[in-house]
């Protein structure tokens, strides 16, 4: 529960903040997701991105200058997932560090079998467990196209998975949700998922799902915000327990406006 004091501080952010109207404007422009909210989740939406923005700290690498447009633009993208879940999802961590481009992380990563890697391979972005969240601006720039690929989304879907230890593609859920209908469905998506892909299928949702279950749980939430209909028509039991997990339904909130482009 969020303590009086928390809230009240909070309040107080939102109070004396100076988010750039014209930039905020902008940037929920730019985003299918985002303009198709109403304008009570927008308001919702800005407050939330102000209050990330001030308990956030952003640091920048390699040289790059961090901008009050990238710090929103990254904002708005992180706090789509936690419109109904409450900034609190974010906590136990507070860094974001932004690479100019992709990066060779110096670290060496443990898998499951207990086998070191120290990986030369340049990533697009990284979630620390207890730590920062890692971004390529490159990568970052160009997450607005609605194809189902976001990397902001992305690396903080696996910090919510991350809320009850490693990304495994199992998050803590909602009292009112089932760990069995949640382990069944992605059960069985992750499974046909793996064979369409190596099956040489070209998917509409990123092969890159088929890595490991935390990658599926993580690609599966860039669909959910971008591509909520290929969510819906390819795994409906998948969009239905991220509609529970988020508190969400961008299917139906972006048909209108699908519609009204057509
Ligand atoms: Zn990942």
């Amino acid at each position: 529960m969020l303590g009086a004091f928390r809230r009240w501080r909070r309040e107080r952010v939102l109070r004396q903040s100076h988010l750039d109207e014209g930039l905020w404007q902008q940037t929920l422009d730019r985003f299918p997701f985002a303009w198709s909210l109403n304008p009570d989740d927008q308001r919702r939406l800005r407050d939330l991105v102000v209050l990330f923005l001030h308990e956030k700290q952003f640091a920048a690498a390699a040289g790059l200058q961090v901008t009050p447009a990238m710090r929103v633009w990254i904002g708005l993208q992180a706090c789509i997932l936690v419109l109904n879940l409450g900034l609190d999802f974010y906590r136990g961590w507070s860094g974001i560090i932004l690479y100019p481009a992709q990066f060779v992380p110096r670290h060496q990563r443990v898998d499951e079998l207990g086998i070191v890697h120290q990986g030369d391979e340049p990533y697009a972005g990284e979630a620390w467990l207890g730590g920062p969240v890692v971004l390529s601006w490159a990568d970052v720039q160009g997450t607005e196209y609605p194809d189902g690929v976001n990397v902001v989304i992305h690396e903080f879907a696996h910090k919510l998975d991350m809320l009850n230890g490693d990304a495994n593609g199992f998050p803590p859920l909602h009292a009112d949700m089932s760990r069995r209908g949640w382990a069944d469905a992605f059960t069985a998506a992750y499974r046909d998922f793996c064979a369409r892909v190596d099956g040489g299928e070209d998917t509409m949702i990123d092969p890159y799902a088929s890595e490991s279950p935390g990658e599926f749980f993580a690609v599966l939430s860039e669909a959910f915000f971008e591509i909520p209909d290929v969510v819906q028509g390819e795994y409906p039991q998948v969009y239905r327990q991220l509609t529970q997990f988020y508190r969400q339904d961008p299917a139906a909130r972006m048909m209108p406006v699908r519609l009204g482009n057509a």
